[in-house]
C-alpha cells in the first residue's frame, strides 16, 4: 500500500506497535489532534495501555491478534523498532504501516545501518563485522584499542555492548557478549554528543528540531539540552545529515540521528560529526519538545503518518530535559514546585535500576 495514500481525519484510529512510554506519549499527542489510538503490546503492564480505550495484549507472533488489530485501525506505526519482520508483513498486507517496514531492516542491524550511513558519504567510527573470537582479534588489529564491541541486533541503552581496552581478556569479552553477530567500533574520544530529531512527510517535506545536546550516564541518557552548545554552522551540518538520512530512507514519520562531535576532524571530508546511531522513531532526546517547542516530536510523528502537514517547530527558550531513572522518580514531588519545570511520569510499576520512569522539562523563556 503506498504511503502517499494515507490521509486521516479526526476520529480515525492509529495503531501503535509497542506499549512503552513512547507509545503512551504518541497516543496522548494523537488524542489532542482528535485521533483515537489502539496499542498492540505483549506486556500487560504497558504504560501506553493506560491512555487508550482499545488495547491488544498479544505476542507479535499471534497472527490472529495481528489481523484483528489491523482491521480496527486506519494506519499503523511503531514506538519500538524491534518488531519482528513477519508481524510487520502481516500488518502491511492489510493497512499502511509507516514508516515502511524496510526501514527497520536497515536500522535493526548495526552493521547494515553503518554500511548505509557510510554509503551516503556521512562519517561513522571505523567499524568491522565480527562473528567469532578470531574475527574479534583480527578486527582489533585493524581498528586498534580502545574499541567498543556491540551486538548487531537488539541493543539499547548500552545493553549488548562493552568497551575493550588494552590488556582485557578477549575470550571473556566475547563469551559475555553471547552472540555470534557483532560489530567492533573504534572508541571515539568525542567532545560532546548531539542528536537531531527530524520529521519527514510522505510528500518529502522535512522539518528538523533544533539540535539537542545529550549527557549519558552508564550508557543511559540522563540530560538533554536544547539548543546544543555548537556553532550555527555545525548545527546546520547536523541537520543536513539528518535530512539526508531521512530522504535516503524515503522515511515517513519522526527519526532521531545521534552523533558524536569530534574535535580535530574539521579538515576531514565529513567534518567533525560522526553518526553513532539512527532511531526510526520518536526518541528520548526529543522529549524536551513536549514543553519546549510549538509542536512536539510526538505530534510531528502523528501528523506525518496521518498525511497532515508538518508543524514548523519554534523553540520557546533554552530547554533542559532530565530523565527520572530508577529511584530518581521517588523525588518527583520536589520537581513539582521547581519554577518552569513540567513533570512527566510514565505510570510504570516499581522503579528498577536503569528503568526510565519519567522525565522533567525546564524551559527558560526568552533566550535563544
Ligand atoms: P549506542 O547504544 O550505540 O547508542 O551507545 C550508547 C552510548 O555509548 C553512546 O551514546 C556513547 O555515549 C557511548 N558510545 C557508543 N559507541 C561509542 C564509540 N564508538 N565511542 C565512544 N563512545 C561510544
Amino acid at each position: 500500500m503506498a504511503s502517499t495514500q494515507v490521509k486521516l481525519k479526526p476520529g480515525d484510529t492509529i495503531g501503535i506497535l509497542g506499549g512503552g512510554q513512547l507509545g503512551r506519549m504518541l497516543a496522548m499527542a494523537a488524542s489532542r489532534l482528535g485521533f483515537k489510538c489502539q496499542v498492540f503490546s505483549p506486556d500487560p503492564d504497558s504504560p501506553a495501555f493506560d491512555v487508550v480505550l482499545h488495547a491488544t495484549c498479544a505476542e507479535y507472533a499471534d497472527v490472529e491478534a495481528l489481523e484483528l488489530f489491523a482491521n480496527d485501525v486506519d494506519v499503523i506505526t511503531y514506538e519500538f523498532e524491534n518488531v519482528p519482520a513477519a508481524a510487520a508483513m502481516i500488518l502491511a498486507a492489510r493497512r499502511p504501516v509507516l514508516p515502511e517496514y524496510k526501514v527497520l531492516g536497515t536500522t535493526q542491524d548495526r552493521l547494515a545501518e553503518k554500511d548505509f550511513v557510510a554509503r551516503l558519504g556521512i562519517g561513522v567510527a571505523a567499524y568491522a563485522d565480527v562473528s567469532s573470537l578470531d574475527g574479534l582479534r583480527a578486527a582489533i588489529t585493524r581498528i586498534g584499542l580502545p574499541a567498543v564491541i556491540k551486538t548487531r541486533r537488539f541493543g539499547y541503552d548500552g545493553k549488548g555492548q562493552a568497551i575493550i581496552r588494552e590488556g582485557d581478556d578477549l575470550d571473556r569479552v566475547w563469551a559475555d557478549l553471547a552472540t555470534k553477530s557483532a560489530i567492533l567500533e573504534a572508541f571515539i574520544p568525542f567532545e560532546r554528543e548531539i542528536s537531531v530529531i527530524v520529521a519527514r512527510s510522505a510528500d518529502g517535506h522535512v522539518e528538523c528540531f533544533d539540535v539537542t545536546e545529550n549527557e549519558h550516564g552508564d550508557h543511559i541518557l540522563k540530560i538533554s539540552r536544547a539548543p546544543a552548545a555548537v556553532s550555527d554552522a555545525l548545527a546546520a551540518q547536523a541537520r543536513g545529515i539528518a535530512e539526508t538520512i531521512a530522504n535516503a530512507l524515503n522515511y515517513v514519520g519522526v527519526l532521531a540521528v545521534e552523533m558524536f562531535v569530534v574535535p580535530g576532524r574539521e579538515g576531514s571530508t565529513s567534518g567533525p560529526l560522526l553518526v553513532n546511531e539512527i532511531a526510526p522513531r520518536v526518541h528520548n532526546s526529543g522529549h524536551w519538545t513536549l514543553d519546549g517547542a510549538s509542536v512536539s516530536q510526538f505530534e510531528q510523528h502523528i501528523r506525518a503518518i496521518a498525511g497532515w502537514p508538518l508543524g514548523k517547530p519554534v523553540r520557546h527558550g533554552d530547554v533542559t530535559m532530565t530523565n527520572l531513572i530508577g529511584n530518581d522518580v521517588l523525588g518527583y514531588e520536589q520537581w513539582l514546585t521547581v519554577p518552569g519545570a513540567t513533570v512527566h511520569l510514565y505510570g510504570k510499576g516499581a522503579p528498577r535500576p536503569g528503568r526510565k520512569m519519567g522525565h522533567v522539562t525546564q524551559v527558560t523563556p526568552g533566550k535563544k
